[in-house]
């Protein structure tokens, strides 16, 4: 291994500086050149890229957002735009390839395995909807963005008697709002993973308030849609008040928690270890608090299970 490439792909994530900043270290202390792609897959098809040294990672540690920017590229889909990337990287004598994004950028980096480019996956993206690993690099982020959020609507809400509903990213995959709905105590978390529950959301407000509750959180995935619609019938069945918060993109930015920085730093490390090894085809998954190497293909066919304990949990602690 004389050369690595690394680029950031698909949805950016807090977390992913500290990623980039651990692969180029590890790089340069094995004796390894290190290139930075700008701009994802589309970056690469248009050979935007440029050698990295031991200062370009310096201070992004606890940096939001990529350095290396990220963006989707229609071309890459296709065949052509494929074996393009292939000869630029051939031609900068890319021989090992760090991709971090969602399954998204999975795809992208096992089409370029299959190649013959050794290619390693690292988990980077905010809803956390990558089944094969406990977290991805990122989620802890934006629960503690959201967290934060919901304690300031929180004051307001019990300062004039009202009930918020607080719409947070996830399409498909409602950890977002179920793991800061419960972080923040909030009385109703609705989930695209499950069925809408309209009685059980009315009449939690409606107890809360006979026994004098101000306050009445309820966080919604986005995936779940319609917050304004559903704003109108919590007014209409329990006499309340309601407003409507969609925290939108501050979700994907912010300096990254702890968590995400160590994660980061583990999995850039290891990917620049197996590349070494001359392994390829593989993404880091953290699993029982260690990292581990994965088949890229069955990290993406890996569906994203509800935690239904602590789904379960969270309705019994917010009577
Ligand atoms: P997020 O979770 O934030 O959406 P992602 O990595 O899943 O991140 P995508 O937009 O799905 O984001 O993918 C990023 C890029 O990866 C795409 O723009 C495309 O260039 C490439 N890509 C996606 N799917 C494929 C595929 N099936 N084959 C090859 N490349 C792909």
């Amino acid at each position: 291994m004389k050369t690595i490439g690394i680029l950031t792909s698909g949805g950016d994530a807090p977390g992913m500086n500290a990623a980039i900043r651990a692969v180029t270290r590890t790089a340069i202390f094995n004796g390894i050149r290190i290139m930075g792609i700008r701009f994802g897959y589309d970056g690469l098809i248009n050979g935007n890229i440029y050698e990295m040294n031991v200062s370009s990672v310096a201070d992004i540690i606890q940096r939001g957002g990529t350095i290396l920017g990220s963006a989707r590229s229609s071309e890459f889909i296709t065949e052509r735009g494929q074996k393009k990337a292939y000869n630029i990287l051939q031609d900068f004598g890319i021989d090992g390839l760090v991709v971090l994004g969602g399954d998204g950028s999975y795809r992208g980096a096992e089409v370029l395995s299959n190649m013959g480019i050794k290619t390693i996956g690292i988990p980077c993206t905010i809803d956390n909807d990558m089944g094969y690993t406990d977290s991805t690099i990122g989620f802890y982020t934006a629960i503690d963005t959201v967290s934060e959020a919901i304690s300031k609507l929180r004051d307001t809400s019990s300062s004039h008697g009202r009930a918020n509903i607080v719409e947070v990213m996830g399409r498909h995959c409602g950890d977002i709002a179920l793991y800061s709905g419960v972080a923040s105590g909030a009385e109703s978390i609705i989930i695209p993973e499950r069925e809408l529950d309209m009685e059980a959301i009315t009449s939690k407000i409606k107890r809360g308030r006979k026994r004098g509750k101000l306050h009445h959180i309820i966080v919604l995935a986005e995936g779940v849609g319609k917050p304004y619609e559903l704003k109108e019938d919590i007014k209409r069945i329990t006499g309340v008040d309601t407003k409507v918060t969609i925290l939108g993109h501050v979700q994907r930015g912010g300096s990254p928690c702890p968590y995400d920085r160590l994660l980061a730093s583990e999995m850039g490390n290891k990917a620049v270890q197996l590349l070494i090894e001359g392994q390829s085809g593989l993404a880091l998954a953290t699993i029982n608090g260690k990292i581990v190497p994965v088949p890229i293909k069955e990290a993406v066919e890996t569906k994203r299970e509800l935690n239904q304990e602590l789904y379960d949990m969270a309705g019994e602690i917010s009577i």
